[in-house]
């Protein structure tokens, strides 16, 4: 260093020889090798526990009995603490999306990722989580699409949101009212604490919930 103080700023300039010569108090800090490690906590540590089953988990508000994706420990809206999950559809309605040509680390690509909000069927209205859609063409990704997750095998599986792989169109056949429920997972629903049998109404109601409605056309919701 060998700046020198100019104008009426105090200090002391430093020349390298002062930190070669050890002629100052210095501490030398190469490598620190720092690791560490977090909890996921609850809410999400049980939904990633439910996505190496190969199930979607969702909250429930007891209070205004809104199912919320992903799950979170309080409901926003209410401020009541959340004790319920109850599992949604692994299909959905596009909410919004992009066309990215630009990576994250701001390299360019060629053939496009499109990155999605997924409304998962299920869960209460505007809940939803960001994944990626595979299997169409940029040009033919409308809001109001219903697509369905793609999943890893189960061995493949480790608890992350990479456990499904992306979103896919659904099929003609996959939106026919006659086709039975797209999933019926086994889905495990647990109460985390305090009040008793929460457990046959989570389900009863997650699977009424999670019924997908017919639908001949997919709606366009604002763009
Ligand atoms: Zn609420």
């Amino acid at each position: 260093m060998t700046a020198k103080p100019e104008g009426n700023l105090a200090g002391t300039a430093l020349k390298e020889e002062d930190f070669k010569n050890k002629s100052i108090l210095k501490e030398d800090w190469n490598d620190p090798g720092l690791s560490y490690t977090w909890s996921t906590g609850v809410a999400i540590g049980t939904y990633l526990e439910g996505l190496k089953k190969g199930t979607l988990l969702g909250v429930r508000c007891r209070s205004c009995n809104r199912i919320m994706v992903p799950p979170r420990m309080f409901c926003e809206e209410c401020f009541k603490t959340i004790d319920e999950f109850v599992p949604v559809q692994d299909t959905g309605t596009i909410n919004t999306f992009a066309i990215c040509y630009i990576r994250t680390d701001a390299s360019r690509q060629k053939r496009p990722q499109l990155p999605a909000v997924v409304e998962l069927d299920g869960a209460s209205k505007g809940m939803g989580i960001l994944h990626l859609l595979v299997e169409v063409k940029p040009a033919d990704v409308k809001i109001g699409m219903k697509v369905k997750a793609v999943w890893k095998p189960a061995r493949e599986r480790k608890g992350d949101i990479t456990d499904i792989r992306y979103f896919r169109p659904m099929r003609p056949e996959e939106l026919s009212p006659a086709a039975p429920a797209a999933v019926k997972r086994g889905a495990p629903v647990k109460a985390v604490k305090g009040k008793p049998k929460p457990k046959a109404a989570a389900v009863k109601a997650g699977t009424k919930a999670a019924r997908p409605k017919p639908k001949a056309k997919p709606k366009r919701k604002g763009a």
